[in-house]
């Protein structure tokens, strides 16, 4: 794993078998949204969630029954699971009969004191940790009239709060959020809270929506905090299939590299008045292929062989059109030229065999012609099209001023 940046240190706790903090891989988390009490149904959906990415889950404990479904689901679980509280904290105390690996708690509404010290006590001879969640809408009625609204300092005082009745019981297995659905305000309470504590930070934008534009909130905050070296833990709470959310979660830390690729990465050029296919089209027949594959690589499509190959030269593969022929490249080297309708199946095999293979093998393995077939189409668009970055027509007007009397 690459690391682009130097995250905060913070307290390491292990939630289950799975590190948080202390400059482990950053987790993804999900939350199931059947109803505990339906174990076959949440279990099902929580493999589901860790097929996709999740490594943690949390899933509600509202009630008895569903306290009692938790102690099915915990042994019969792949990932660590974390019961979510509120209100009740005998519900907290009956989540940890049932095994869970955490519990999350909401000082906004678990307010007294006592209560809050015995789940800590319970919490701590069994080893479990506590996230203390903190939500800008269901904020602390105290803290609303003396800040007037959920502030950053608001949220942080509530999570302060919190931790010094857990603080009384020795309690330190903690991991802090301060989610709030207005980006700026999420971003600078969770700065807030890494300058003031050093306990392990789970990230998240709150009641963000459907997608696109929850997609498009979790990313600025989550995104804008963890390249800051803030965050240990993250959850896209999407208004969509929590799947959606893992696969959200785990994408978005493969792309900034805090985890290993496990899945593809398809980039592809937005298409313009040079492309010579539809790029739309190819792109999501690429990734329907590509994807269901699960192979680890970068891979770009791009529309046109003038400017494709170079401009992707990073990608481990790709493919180019021009002239009703696909130009197929390992990293920018041509190293087949296919029919057009088969460049998509022959970007598969090569894949396929690059995976199996490696570089090099691939690279050795490429046909002789390919480069000279790729040059002679390349050539022949840019005189049908013109250089896309005009390079003759640059070279002799700066020759003219040059050239220029006086
Ligand atoms: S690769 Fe070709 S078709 Fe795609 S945007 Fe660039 S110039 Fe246009």
């Amino acid at each position: 794993m690459s690391q682009t940046t130097h995250r905060s240190q913070t307290r390491p706790i292990k939630v289950g078998r799975v590190p948080v903090g202390g400059g482990a891989p950053v987790s993804v988390q999900s939350m199931t949204t059947t109803k505990t009490a339906d174990v076959e149904n949440t279990l099902a959906q929580v493999y589901a969630l860790a097929g996709a990415g999740a490594d943690i889950v949390r899933i509600t404990c509202n009630d008895v029954d569903a306290a009692v479904g938790l102690a099915e689901i915990v042994p019969r679980s792949p990932v660590p699971i974390i019961a979510d509280i509120h209100y009740q904290y005998r519900l907290a105390l009956a989540a940890l009969e049932a095994g869970v690996q955490g519990l999350r708690l909401n000082p906004g509404n678990i307010r007294k004191p006592e209560q809050i010290r015995t789940v800590a006590r319970e919490a701590k001879d069994r080893g479990i940790p506590i996230r203390v969640g903190v939500n800008a809408g269901s904020l602390d009625r105290d803290l609303m009239a003396r800040y007037g609204s959920a502030t950053p300092e608001a949220l942080v005082a509530s999570a302060l709060k919190e931790i010094e009745y857990l603080a009384e019981e020795d309690f330190e297995d903690i991991k802090i959020s301060v989610k709030h659905s207005h980006v700026p305000s999420m971003v600078n309470s969770y700065r807030l809270l890494a300058e003031t504590l050093n306990y392990p930070l789970h990230l998240g934008v709150t009641e963000a929506g459907p997608p696109p534009g929850g997609l498009i909130k979790s990313v600025a905050g989550i995104a804008t905090l963890l390249l800051e070296g803030i965050g240990d833990t993250i959850r896209f709470s999407l208004t969509a299939d929590p799947v959606e959310e893992a696969q959200a979660g785990r994408r978005l830390l493969e792309y900034l590299d805090l985890r290993e690729r496990t899945g593809l990465d398809l980039i592809a050029c937005p298409s313009c008045g040079r492309a010579e296919v539809d790029v739309l089209e190819v792109a999501k027949e690429a990734q329907d292929k590509l994807e269901n594959e699960k192979i680890p690589i970068q891979v770009a499509v791009m529309g046109c062989v003038v400017n494709g190959p170079g401009e992707a030269r990073e990608a481990d593969i790709g493919i180019a059109a021009g002239r009703g022929r696909g130009h197929l490249f390992i990293k920018g080297k041509v190293i087949r030229v296919v029919p057009e309708d088969e460049m998509v199946d022959a970007l598969l095999d090569e894949a396929r065999k690059l995976v199996e293979e490696g570089l090099d093998a691939r690279l050795a393995a490429a046909d002789q012609n390919a480069a000279d077939l790729a040059a002679q189409d390349r050539q022949v668009l840019i005189e049908i099209q013109g250089d896309a970055n005009r390079v003759k027509d640059r070279r002799a007007a700066v020759a003219g001023i040059v050239s220029r009397d006086g």
